[in-house]
């Protein structure tokens, strides 16, 4: 058996069996997971399909106003993207430039938009402090770089018009200077967005789950919701531990989504992402390389995302999915470790000690909705890969919006929620179309 194996060895590929690497999230050593095999009640007010951050904000929301709810995951709570992401907490504002969005949804629009995305950073900055989640949430800020020389401009364009559109702040550094901001020649510079953050996503999520079942909630594991029937006055919610009657149901099942409402299935593609943690590095690489210790992007379509641990010198380095990730095997998640090396050749020698992926939920316009079914059942999802603040808000406004309270109205409420054309076919294709961009990313350079 060996003991570990090096980001160059993992690089090279070629290893299988056992080389040390932990297949699961780096952030379940803190976090361990809770299987939570409560009962399932009787009856409740809201039943809540999904115990991510979308589903437990959702409880949360719902428990403060009075109302009982409870979360059912068919795994353990926090199976899905919530406690495998990178951690990385922007505003909703990352997936379009403004004048994209602009072009896509109209000026109004387009700023009302804009505008809730920063409250999306700010709501979840205030639910931690106000539920007293200790997850290492820090405005770390975020430097996204470059790629081409000609990005560096677009991107300076776009940073002014965030600012001037929705109050965001930011700044360019130039090739230049960019020493200050990442130790990597292979950029053209970037821009600094200072108000992003990072935390613990295992924390903050077992965090969130500890203040739901304080008040009350409850959080069922294993238990999958196999159907959900509309009757009389609410409804009949079959799951694989028991059958539950609600008044109203959410579901929060994102990139997780299943056929369970018919609605929902052709509305949203999963689409995996990977990521690696090494072992500690040396305390003069990383102030050389990573002196700001924020979280990093680049410009890339298929983007590679990094940062360090919290209170470690360990990197968290994410990126597309390895075709083989089901694997669980070296060869699975070694395009990782080569893509990090060509950024950071220095890493060469450190080692690779967990590896794992998750799928993250994709819509058609590239937009997270919320809203009601034909039938009454709520539901909120779609964030697109940045979701750590949106799902969180999201599962705040959906509650507040089957409460009926005037708090529960977005900018997102009256925007369709487009089908993709051919669901089935939309989801064999992703590879392909990742790989298209890639190839795109790939020419451009
Ligand atoms: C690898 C990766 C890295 C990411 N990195 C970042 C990042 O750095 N920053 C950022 O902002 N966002 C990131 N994201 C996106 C972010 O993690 C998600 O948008 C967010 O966590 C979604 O939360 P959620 O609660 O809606 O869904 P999830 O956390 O995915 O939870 C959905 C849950 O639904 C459950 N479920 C599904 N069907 C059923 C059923 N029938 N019955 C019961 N339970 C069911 C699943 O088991 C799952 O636990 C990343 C995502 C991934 C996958």
């Amino acid at each position: 058996m060996r003991e570990i194996i090096t980001a160059r060895e993992l690089a090279a590929g070629g290893y299988r069996g056992d080389t040390g690497i932990k297949y699961q999230p780096y952030w379940w050593d803190e976090a361990p997971r809770d299987p939570a095999t409560a009962d399932v009640p009787k009856k409740c007010d809201v039943a809540i399909v999904g115990s991510g951050f979308t589903g437990l904000s959702a409880a949360n929301t719902l428990l403060d106003n009075a109302r009982n709810a409870v979360v059912f995951d068919k795994d353990h709570p926090g199976f899905g993207a919530s406690t495998r992401n990178g951690g990385q907490v922007g505003s909703g504002n990352q997936k379009f430039r403004v004048r994209k969005l602009i072009e896509l949804r109209g000026e109004t629009k387009a700023i009302a938009l804009l505008r809730e995305g920063t409250r999306m950073l700010e709501y979840i900055e205030q639910l931690i402090a106000k539920e007293q989640i200790n997850c290492d949430f820090q405005r770390c800020g975020r430097f996204r770089a470059a790629i081409q020389p000609q990005h560096y401009e677009a991107m300076a364009r776009d940073m002014e018009d965030l600012r001037k559109f929705a109050g965001v702040e930011s700044f360019m550094v130039p090739r230049a200077e960019q020493s200050s901001e990442i130790g990597a020649d292979m950029f053209f510079g970037g821009s600094v967005l200072p108000n992003d953050a990072s935390l613990h996503p295992g924390r903050y999520h077992a965090g969130l789950a500890r203040r739901v079942t304080e008040k009350g909630g409850r959080i069922v594991g294993g238990a999958e919701v196999i159907d959900i029937v509309r009757d009389g006055s609410g409804f009949t919610v079959k799951t694989a531990r028991g059958t539950t009657r609600a008044r109203n149901v959410i579901i929060a099942t994102n990139g997780y989504t299943g056929a369970l409402v018919r609605e929902l299935k052709p509305r949203i593609v999963p689409v995996g992402s990977g990521l690696i943690a090494t072992g500690e590095i040396d305390a003069a690489v990383v102030d050389r390389l990573l002196p700001k210790r924020r979280v990093y992007g680049n410009t890339n379509r298929v983007f590679s995302y990094f940062r360090l641990a919290p209170g470690a010198r360990r990197i968290i380095w994410g990126g597309r999915v390895g075709r083989l990730a089901a694997e669980k095997s070296p060869r699975a998640y070694s395009h990782l470790a080569s893509d990090m090396l060509r950024v950071f050749p220095d890493f060469a020698e450190v080692p690779i000690t967990h590896a794992w992926s998750g799928l993250i939920g994709y819509t058609y316009d590239e937009i997270p909705h919320l809203g009601c079914t034909a039938s009454g059942i709520h539901y909120a999802l779609g964030y697109c890969g940045t979701g750590v603040s949106r799902a969180t808000y999201f599962g705040q406004k959906i509650a507040l919006r089957l409460l009926g309270k005037k708090d529960g109205q977005t900018a997102f409420d009256d925007l369709s929620f487009p089908a993709f054309p051919a669901h089935p076919i939309a989801k064999q294709a992703v590879p392909i179309v990742e790989t298209w961009y890639r190839l795109r990313d790939a020419l451009n350079q």
